[in-house]
């Protein structure tokens, strides 16, 4: 197998024996995180010669893309990975009302001709797509089980490390510069936010999700996104986030409450009987001190279960006078396992409930969700296809 070429040892050694002046290998970097190469033969500012050399020597990517599927809000991508994994990411499009509407007319356009376009990229209309985001896996499979989540199912294969993490960046940056060029400025469109949502516990994989974040934020020879830009999804993994607060990483956090009593909270989510909710709202407590952001509760809609008002009562108590944003995601349901989906008008109740207490809330859809699936969810679907297959 090649070398890894976002190991920078790897390419001082190589520009070593090769004897390659430091701008050169500036360059090389450059030509991969700001001109969002993955393919030496397009680093057109280096000479024929070299990109052959580099071509021989190294791979740009540590995970293999295999499968993308383009849709209105979202294109998901599954890569393998070298040992024959499957690990997914979603590039999610924030987009006004207006522009949806704009697309959605588009397409009806392209079905009322009853054909479709072989590039689907034509769906998209030709204006600036802003605050693009990615959201990015973080392990495969996930050790920590809770009751609703495909990926728990799957148990933990291994956790991902720092280049695979950042490949399924480097690949969305290539994509979207090959599919949407560049923006009235000249400048190349990127991903500008990032979520470990994806499949995986992010804290659980602390060290390489941390390496990853470094490289996300650094100017040179990395992604220059904002720390604020990043956010990490957690289940809830105390020391994870008192590592968060001793490193000093100001990401933000979404933590993945779902329930507002502890009874509840064990019964969806068995980590929470080793990391109770008195002491999780403590540590988030400690980490609002010291970063200041506002927290984003996500909280899940499964019908008869987390959906009754008397929660939303609970909730909107527990989170009283805290720096809150409350995401209610509609339970994604799947053949897996036997829960329901809440409907619309509970959820809105369940919304006012909050609002009138005070609580800011929003309801998770059109991200991520239109294809039926929010990320972190959707391998199901593949598996569950490729099983139909053979
Ligand atoms: N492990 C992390 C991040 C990945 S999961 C975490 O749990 O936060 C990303 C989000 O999707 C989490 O909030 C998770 O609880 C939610 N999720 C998992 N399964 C879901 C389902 N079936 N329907 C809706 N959301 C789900
Ligand atoms: Fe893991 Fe998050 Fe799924 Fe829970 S919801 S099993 S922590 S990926």
């Amino acid at each position: 197998m090649k070398q890894s070429i976002l190991n920078p040892n790897n390419l001082q050694t190589f520009a070593k024996e090769h004897k390659l002046q430091p701008f050169r290998v500036k360059q090389i970097i450059q030509e991969i995180y700001d001109n969002q190469n993955i393919r030496f033969e397009d680093m057109t500012t280096l000479s024929k010669d070299l990109r052959q050399q580099l071509d021989e020597n190294f791979e740009i990517l540590s995970i293999i893309p295999e499968t993308i599927l383009e849709s209105e809000d979202n294109i998901k991508i599954w890569f393998k990975t070298h040992d024959n994994f499957t690990i997914e990411a979603v590039i999610l499009f924030h987009r006004s009302k207006h522009e949806k509407e704009s697309i959605k007319s588009k397409v009806h356009k392209v079905e009322s001709q009853n054909k479709w376009p072989d590039d689907l990229t034509t769906l998209w209309p030709d204006r600036p797509l802003n605050r693009i985001t990615l959201c990015v896996s973080s392990q495969i499979g996930c050790p920590v089980n809770c009751v609703f989540c495909v990926t728990g199912k799957l148990g933990i294969k291994r956790d991902l490390t720092r280049n695979e993490i950042i490949s399924q960046l480097l690949f969305a940056n290539n994509f979207i510069k090959t599919k949407f060029g560049k923006k009235d400025d000249q400048t190349l469109r990127a991903v500008r936010n990032v979520v470990f949502m994806g499949m995986g516990e992010p804290l659980i994989n602390y060290q390489n999700v941390k390496k990853s974040i470094e490289i996300m934020i650094a100017q040179a020879g990395g992604f220059s996104l904002g720390k604020r830009h990043i956010t990490i999804s957690t289940a809830g993994i105390i020391p994870g986030i008192e590592q968060l607060i001793k490193d000093d990483i100001p990401v933000k956090l979404a933590i993945s409450l779902h329930a507002p009593n502890q009874k509840l909270r064990e019964e969806l989510m068995p980590i929470a009987k080793v990391y109770t909710l008195d002491k999780l709202m403590k540590t988030i407590d400690d980490y609002v001190k010291v970063s200041d952001n506002r927290i984003f509760y996500e909280y899940i809609m499964i019908k008869n279960k987390t959906d009754k008002p008397e929660l939303a009562t609970q909730l909107a108590d527990l989170l009283h006078g805290r720096l809150a944003h409350v995401n209610l995601i509609p339970y994604n349901m799947n053949p897996a396992i036997k829960l329901e989906e809440s409907d619309e008008r509970t959820i809105r109740a369940f919304k006012d409930i909050l609002e009138k207490k005070g609580i800011t809330v929003t309801i998770r859809d059109s991200l991520g969700r239109d294809l039926k699936s929010a990320c972190g969810q959707l391998w199901y679907e593949k598996i569950a296809n490729r099983h139909c297959e053979e």
